[in-house]
């Protein structure tokens, strides 16, 4: 997709902070980041919507999600839960999809937040 900002991050064609890259993933910083920690996840593979992935891309979707907790371990924002159970720390997902759902940016990421809140912008 030679107009799409985030295929040209995963060409290295412009420069982006990454954090975690595969075959199939790339991670980097949000460049305007509406929280003390604030990574975006997407498939290399150009995915302009949610609404347009297909059965047969469930495994990179899947390698999205199972990434986000581990990303933001490693960037303190671990779910952690004591011995008595009670939990600590965090941090939030979001995947915005469609004009009415928020998307700026026509491929596919998988937003997310953490560090200290309040954050701007963000809900709860
Ligand atoms: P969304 O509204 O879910 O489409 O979010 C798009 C996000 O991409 C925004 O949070 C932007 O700050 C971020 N963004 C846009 N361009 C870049 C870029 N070149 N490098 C890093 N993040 C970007
Ligand atoms: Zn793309």
């Amino acid at each position: 997709m030679p107009d799409c900002i985030f295929c040209k991050i995963v060409a290295k064609q412009i420069p982006a902070s990454i954090v975690y890259e595969d075959d199939d993933v790339l991670a980097f910083k949000d460049i305007h980041p509406a929280a003390p920690v604030h990574l975006l996840l997407i498939p290399k593979v150009h995915i302009a919507t949610l609404s347009q992935a297909t059965a047969s891309q469930v495994d990179v979707l899947g390698k999205l999600l199972a990434l986000a907790p581990k990303l933001a371990a490693e960037h303190g924002c671990a779910v952690t839960i004591d011995e008595a159970g009670v939990p600590h720390g965090g941090f939030k997902t979001l995947i915005n999809s469609g004009p009415d759902g928020g998307q700026e940016v026509y491929h596919l990421h998988l937003h997310v937040y953490g560090g200290p809140k309040p954050w701007r912008g963000l809900a709860s």
